[in-house]
């Protein structure tokens, strides 16, 4: 049975001091049976973060992970160094990809790395709006998995908790979200690429994540679709109020399919 993941991502916003209360409003307002929370505060709150939710099932993670281990990479953060802060890590993000120039095969370094970090992934992927318009979006999102996922191994993989999360990059922080249906036909076709790259079964078990502009009012969109596990939300996540509405849909998705007993 795959989890139903809500996951925020909170960019470059918030200080240690206001991350802090931010994580404990949204945590006490999002108490849900069946869905696993994780906040992804910037490096810096992860701690105040980390510690605010103690006590509740809130789960923290880091927004990239470097794809060395040490050494002279000036103002990076590699995987040991989260050990203790983070449980999770989100790799590939659209914003890292553009603004960073992260390659698939630098993520997919980097998923080694949080695996052996001990760190859960959620492996970013979308398309650009020209990629759909012109009817390759299904084609962009395959070469994006193979490129991060030819050859490493899915046992270990699928065993650390790899979630996809679908965002295609038109829809990020643009107030323009995709359709449900398109959403779950790109989540069927990314268990497609799975199963290409040789995860045969595990590629069925595998969470996948929709991204992009959900809010609490079009989430029931994606929640919806059975292909769909959960989102992976940003601007919204950093309003409590969204996020309860947010994690309260998908406490309904949770309880239909059997997970919140
Ligand atoms: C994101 O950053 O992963 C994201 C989906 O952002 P937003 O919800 O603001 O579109």
């Amino acid at each position: 049975m795959r989890p139903i993941v809500i996951a925020a991502n909170w960019k470059m916003n918030t200080t240690p001091s206001d991350a802090g209360d931010l994580a404990r409003t949204i945590a006490s307002r999002t108490r849900v049976r069946g869905v696993t929370r994780v906040i992804c505060p910037p490096f810096v709150a992860i701690a105040a973060v980390r510690d605010a939710v103690a006590g509740e099932e809130v789960e923290v993670g880091a927004q990239n992970v470097h794809h060395e281990l040490a050494g002279a990479f000036t103002g990076e953060v590699s995987a040991p160094m989260l050990a203790g802060l983070a449980t999770w890590v989100i790799i590939g993000h659209s914003e890292r990809r553009a603004y960073a120039g992260e390659t698939n095969e630098l993520i997919g370094v980097k998923l080694d790395r949080a695996l052996e970090g001990g760190l859960r992934p959620i492996l970013c992927v979308g398309e650009q709006l020209a990629d759909r318009e012109a009817g390759r979006a299904t084609a962009v999102v395959d070469d994006q998995l193979r490129g991060a996922l030819e050859g490493r191994d899915s046992a270990a993989l699928a065993a650390c908790g790899l979630v996809i999360a679908y965002e295609p990059v038109w829809a990020i922080g643009t107030g323009r979200n995709a359709r449900g249906a398109d959403a779950a036909a790109m989540a069927d076709a990314i268990r497609t690429s799975l199963r290409g790259v040789g995860w045969g079964s595990l590629a069925d078990d595998t969470p996948v994540l929709y991204g992009g502009s959900v809010t609490s009012t079009n989430v029931d969109e994606f929640l919806s679709e059975a292909a769909i596990d959960g989102a992976l939300g940003g601007g919204a996540s950093l309003k409590p109020d969204e996020m309860a509405g947010i994690v309260a849909r998908a406490g309904v998705t949770a309880a239909a399919r059997g997970l919140a007993s």
